[in-house]
């Protein structure tokens, strides 16, 4: 499994939170089967919801959804308290040539539009809270620049966001991935800010130090230069979703008595599969006859 982080340093002003979060990545890529870049942009955006999750109290699930016009088609990523992540793009193939950096050009795949912060709560009580929503505008579509936009302008917290994910040709094609939120709370003062923000400047590659063996740590250590860091807890991350034959079989009978006869009778069954995971589901001909029966029954 992977690890995060999370602490505080300069006397609680500043917040720290900190992933790896390389083999979360890779099963992404070998459920999805995604491109380089795709990969790149759902990868930084999960590691992106796993740090945000981690700043907030009481919620159940917590998306960061990009609707925009690039060829990914958009992007929904979700983080559970208990670190379990999930989530896809539109379009898994979604590819273009690297940018002048040299680099994965996410920004370019993701294009403009809107992204979205949307937090629920309250599903084991049976409260339906309606979920709080937030939204910026997208600025780079690097995902980083825009979660950091995000928490400046949204939830007045000025932030600095490094999510990073490296490739390599081989299998499981994910070298490294992983990410540090710093986030500066009420008190911190300007030397401390301006400390972090020359120590991030001059810091090396998150990737290529996660690479070399980094742990979320030693991540925390990067961005923080000389100043402390106290750690006030840790959690797994992982990729796990939610889906399972139970749900699918509630998914078929939401669509009503037409749908379900015409599964029975003309295609003698039901497949689907899970856009969050790829996992199949088969309905069967007993399973919808069943499930027409509870419809005439309700
Ligand atoms: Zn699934």
């Amino acid at each position: 499994m992977d690890k995060l982080i999370h602490g505080t340093a300069a006397d609680d002003t500043v917040r720290v939170v900190a992933a790896v979060a390389t083999k979360t990545v890779e099963e992404v890529v070998s459920r999805h089967g995604l491109s380089p870049t795709a990969t790149a942009a759902l990868g930084r955006t999960l590691i992106g919801a796993a740090l945000l999750g981690a700043t907030q109290k009481d919620f159940d699930r917590l998306t960061i959804k990009l609707e925009s016009d690039g060829p990914i088609g958009g992007i929904v990523a979700e983080a559970r308290p208990s670190g379990a992540l999930r989530g896809y793009v539109k379009n898994a193939l979604a590819e273009l040539p690297a940018n002048g950096n040299g680099k994965f050009d996410v920004g370019g795949a993701v294009g403009a539009g809107t992204f979205f912060v949307i937090r629920e709560s309250g599903f084991g009580l049976g409260l339906h809270n309606a979920p709080y929503v937030g939204s910026v505008p997208i600025q780079t579509g690097e995902i980083g620049d825009d979660l950091a936009f995000y928490l400046a302008k949204s939830e007045q917290i000025p932030s600095a966001v490094l999510l990073g994910v490296l490739l390599k040709n081989t299998e499981p094609f994910v070298a490294a991935a992983g990410g540090v939120l710093v986030q500066m709370l009420p008190g911190a003062n300007e030397h401390i800010i301006t400390m972090i923000e020359d120590t991030i400047a001059h810091a090396p590659h998150l990737t290529s130090v996660i690479g070399d063996g980094a742990g979320p740590e030693e991540l925390a250590a990067l961005v923080l230069g000389e100043i402390e860091f106290k750690k006030l807890g840790e959690r797994e991350i992982g990729f796990e979703c939610t889906c399972s034959q139970e749900r699918a079989i509630t998914m078929v009978e939401a669509l009503g008595r037409d749908d379900v006869h015409s599964m029975l009778d003309d295609d003698k069954g039901a497949a689907m599969t899970c856009g969050f995971c790829g996992a199949d589901y088969k309905v069967s001909e007993a399973e919808l006859a069943a499930i027409l029966e509870r419809i005439s029954r309700a």
